[in-house]
């Protein structure tokens, strides 16, 4: 697991030290007609022969597991290094060599994504998961190069001022006529790389729809975008790229909020500390978006400059039948006020959810109570049709 960054923070020769550690004591857990061998850079494979049922196997890789929680001193520095494994039976005749590698390895990947130092057995529905990922992955990345995909925009209310001056930005995105939710695509564009490119679409689409808005007069909206933490560069020469594109669609940073989940706010090698501070000091705002859902560090508020604090829609979405949930959400509001934040309610869907926020004072409200997310050409006429009272009555 991380051999990258262990390389890349003790250098090659630690690294290679480490690998040859590695397969020694991989050696020590399996018996002389096993074999044991290196694959690729950071992948080895074991193969046992003559294995009754899997029971066995979970016992070798337990040990294999448990041999690995003990230190390793390389050079005098001493490190804890943990293993991801697959695991794949060769039971069929149908599988060759190369098939069954691919299974482990599939195997492995999900023992990976199940957070590391972990086994897995290959299932089938695995392989079909990872197909299916696979193909989503070269559509989307047609898609980007077609430039194929859309925007959609949700309006974000004000309570204080009943009116509205922003709207998030969604991407959407019609694979053959069949619309793939981004709770799906987002994380796929996040694995293969494919989420600056989107990123960027979606923010010179914005930046192009507001332009326009702002020229039919409505010059005091704000459009909010998402910003996942892949998106931060990793080098701080290329922390303007944003910036640069909101000029360039003659817009000034203040009328772009960046949305980000407190996940993008840990401390971590990309900049984001240096990012948010230059975003914010150029005008641009932030918010913090699902808050409360992550690893939440209350220090990172401290840390870290937001405008905005935007509550996740889960707590809202029970709060009037869930006193726990109705607590969260007034303690979120306080300290957010207290801190000097706005606070925003996603996913409003009733009028009694309304009525409460509006009672705990929170600043604005997004959600179906007021509008699905809309395509940017009905952005104008639902601007000059709102009325705030006008919606509570219905
Ligand atoms: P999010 O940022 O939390 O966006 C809010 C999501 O809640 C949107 O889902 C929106 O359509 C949905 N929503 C809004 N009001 C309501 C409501 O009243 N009830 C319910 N049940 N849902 C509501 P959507 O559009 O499917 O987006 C899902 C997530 O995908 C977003 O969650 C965001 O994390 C991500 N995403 C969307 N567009 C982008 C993008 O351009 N870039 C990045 N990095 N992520 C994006
Ligand atoms: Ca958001
Ligand atoms: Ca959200």
């Amino acid at each position: 697991d991380l051999f990258k960054e262990i390389n890349d923070i003790y250098g090659h020769a630690f690294g290679d030290e480490l690998l040859i550690e590695t397969s020694k004591r991989l050696k020590s857990y399996v018996k002389g007609t096993d074999s044991v061998a290196r694959i690729s850079g950071d992948g080895f494979a074991i193969l046992l022969n003559n294995i009754e049922n899997d029971d066995v196997i979970k016992d070798i890789v337990t040990r294999v597991l448990v041999g690995f929680s003990k230190a390793f001193t390389i050079k005098n520095t001493v490190l804890h290094c943990t293993l991801s494994i697959g695991i794949v039976t060769f039971s069929s005749d149908k599988d060759d060599a190369g098939e069954l590698m691919k299974k482990g390895e599939t195997a492995m990947y999900n023992a990976k994504d199940s957070g590391r130092n972990s086994f897995s057995f290959f299932t089938q529905d695995m392989q079909n998961t990872a197909r299916h990922q696979l193909n989503l992955k070269h559509q989307l990345r047609k898609t980007l190069k077609n430039r194929q995909l859309s925007v959609v925009y949700q309006p974000v209310v004000s309570v204080i001022k009943e009116e509205v001056n922003k709207f998030e930005a969604l991407v959407r995105w019609s694979n053959n006529g069949e619309w793939v939710s981004p709770m799906e695509f987002i994380p796929i564009a996040e694995e293969f790389s494919l989420i600056i490119e989107l990123g960027e679409f979606v923010l010179s689409e914005a930046c192009i729809q507001l332009k326009k808005l702002k020229s039919q007069g409505f010059n005091d909206i704000v459009f909010n975008i998402n910003r996942s933490i892949y998106e931060i560069p990793l080098n701080q020469s290329e922390n303007d790229h944003w910036l640069t594109i909101i000029e360039l669609h003659g817009l000034k940073p203040s009328d772009i909020c960046f949305e980000l989940t407190e996940s993008a706010l840990a401390p971590d090698k990309r900049n984001n500390e240096v990012l948010f501070n230059q975003l914010r000091a150029a005008g641009c705002t932030i918010a913090l978006d699902d808050f409360g859902t992550g690893y939440s560090s209350l220090s990172y508020l401290r840390r870290i400059p937001v405008d905005y604090i935007k509550i996740d829609q889960s707590f809202i979405a029970d709060m009037s039948t869930n006193h726990e949930d109705n607590i969260i959400v007034s303690a979120i509001i306080a300290m957010s006020k207290a801190l000097g934040k706005k606070v925003v309610a996603e996913g409003v869907e009733t009028s009694e959810q309304l009525k409460l926020l509006t009672e705990l004072e929170c600043d604005f409200i997004q959600g179906y109570y007021f509008s699905k997310p809309m395509v940017a050409e009905k952005l104008a006429s639902y601007l000059t049709d709102f009325s705030y009272s006008h919606s509570l009555e219905n």
